[in-house]
């Protein structure tokens, strides 16, 4: 897990409010089909159209990294790598990663030793970007 903590606010009524989990969490988030605000309202639309993303952590440090099956780890950050695949990789903030070619977006786990160990993260059914 690539938990990061991701701090908000609601745009209708200024409620502050923090979000732990990785990316594509958060994202799985922002396309819920309705919000209810820590401020007392609930709303029958996504929270992307409420929720104002105002700063996300860097990924906690993993204890006792493994691979996570299934997961396409790439060395994004190796310019052979990026070069042999025709990446154009862009650094998005916080560590997250997008190659402008294919638009793939590229987050990583943190070991103890602090190696960065980068994945693909997986396409979601309506992809928009949330920056
Ligand atoms: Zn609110």
């Amino acid at each position: 897990m690539s938990n990061r903590i991701f701090l908000c606010t609601c745009q209708k009524c200024g409620a502050p409010f923090d979000f732990t989990g990785n990316y594509e969490k958060f994202n799985a988030f922002l396309d819920s089909k309705n919000f209810t605000c820590v401020g007392g309202h609930t709303e029958s639309r996504s929270p992307r159209s409420f929720v104002k993303v105002i700063s996300m952590s860097e990924p906690v440090a993993v204890l006792e990294w493994k691979p996570t099956e299934g997961k396409n780890y790439v060395d994004i950050l190796d310019s052979l790598t990026a070069r042999i695949k025709g990446m154009q990789i862009d650094h998005l903030g916080s560590g997250l990663y997008i190659d402008r070619r294919t638009m793939k977006k590229y987050d990583y786990e943190e070991d103890t030793k602090g190696k960065r160990h980068y994945f693909e993260v997986p396409l979601q059914q309506h992809v928009k970007n949330s920056a």
